[in-house]
């Protein structure tokens, strides 16, 4: 199997007798993509006979890649950046969970048709279980950012009727359009004090503040922290211990926010949990049986630790 694919290989596809490759994932760049070692541990162990490999397919080549996959022997490809908001138009059906969270993450392969769905937002939720000990419905959230991964994020949130939710962007127009989305959810009272239950902010350090007193878990959805040298996207001054943090950045090494949450004496997790648990989603998607999770998170934890010498961040 080549490390990497192109939109020109799939032009010319020639599927192996032995193992064909029947699965992958789409993005731009993909080449770090954690995804094959994870899910090709899982098809092993479940004795499914096909592959999972990286296709390096740019933004205006996603249309003719998902055509040509539909009309090859594949049962599905995961979509990473720039894809999951593109996939909405290029889909023939789209999944509940897709069209709220306004993103496809996971496309299903069925009769020639292209469903689309959305397992980021679950895959989060069932992070957030994993690393603290809590739902999601029982917290007070910050997410900062309102990009693909924010939204999937926020609507989860919503639909599990979380205590509150703030929504920080550098774009402030964005955060509060996203808000406006999700208002009908937040309509319920709670008994909260002076604090809203659905409140867009600007990214301003006077605003986190006071925001962070009204929390209890903090996400990082922006990509602050894919790079090593990026600052935390919250100084360590502003945390606090009462906090959980979850950085959607995964990283061999700790990332910025991580360490600055550290600091601060808050709990802390990076974005490998919600990679696992977005992948094992995939996968029952694809063929309808639960996921080999403890397989597939001994795969991504062994890929880590080969990978921290490396110094380029990993992708989807
Ligand atoms: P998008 O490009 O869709 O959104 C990026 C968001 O980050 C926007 O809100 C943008 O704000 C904000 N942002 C970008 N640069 C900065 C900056 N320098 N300072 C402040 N805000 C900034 O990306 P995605 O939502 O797809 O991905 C975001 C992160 O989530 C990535 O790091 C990705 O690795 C991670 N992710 C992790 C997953 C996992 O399984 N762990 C799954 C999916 C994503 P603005 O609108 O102002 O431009």
């Amino acid at each position: 199997m080549k490390e990497v694919y192109t939109l020109a290989d799939l032009e010319k596809w020639k599927p192996k007798a032995k193992t064909p490759i029947r699965l992958g994932v789409f993005g731009d760049p993909v080449e770090h993509s954690l995804s094959p070692q994870m899910q090709n541990s899982a098809l092993k162990n479940s004795g499914l006979e096909m592959g999972y490999a990286r296709f390096q397919i740019g933004a205006d080549e996603l249309p003719v890649a998902l055509k040509l996959v539909s009309e090859l022997d594949f049962v599905g490809v995961n979509l990473t950046v720039p894809h999951k908001i593109a996939a909405f138009g290029v889909t023939d059906e789209l999944d509940e969970s897709a069209r709220q969270a306004g993103a496809v993450n996971t496309v299903k392969i069925e009769d020639g048709k292209l469903r689309g769905f959305n397992t980021d937002g679950k895959g989060f939720s069932r992070a957030i279980r994993e690393e603290f000990s809590v739902d999601l419905r029982d917290l007070r959230v910050l997410v900062l950012g309102a990009g693909g991964a924010a939204r999937a994020i926020a609507v989860e949130c919503a639909t599990e009727n979380s205590e509150r939710l703030v929504i920080a962007n550098r774009d402030f127009e964005k955060a509060k359009q996203l808000a406006e989305e999700l208002r009908s959810y937040f309509a319920e009272a709670r008994v909260l004090g002076p604090v809203p239950r659905l409140q867009a902010i600007p990214w301003d350090k006077g605003a986190f503040r006071f925001q962070i007193a009204n929390v209890d878990l903090l996400v990082n959805a922006t990509p602050l922290g894919l790079h090593h040298a990026d600052a935390a996207p919250i100084s360590a001054r502003l945390l606090a211990p009462h906090l959980m943090i979850y950085d959607t950045v995964y990283s061999s090494v700790q990332t910025a926010f991580v360490s600055a949450a550290i600091e601060a004496g808050a709990r802390a997790a990076n974005g490998l949990s919600m990679l696992l648990h977005q992948g094992a989603l995939a996968f029952e998607i694809w063929f309808e049986r639960a996921a080999p999770l403890d397989v597939m998170r001994k795969a991504l934890m062994n890929k880590e630790h080969q990978g921290a010498a490396a110094s380029k961040p990993p992708a989807k």
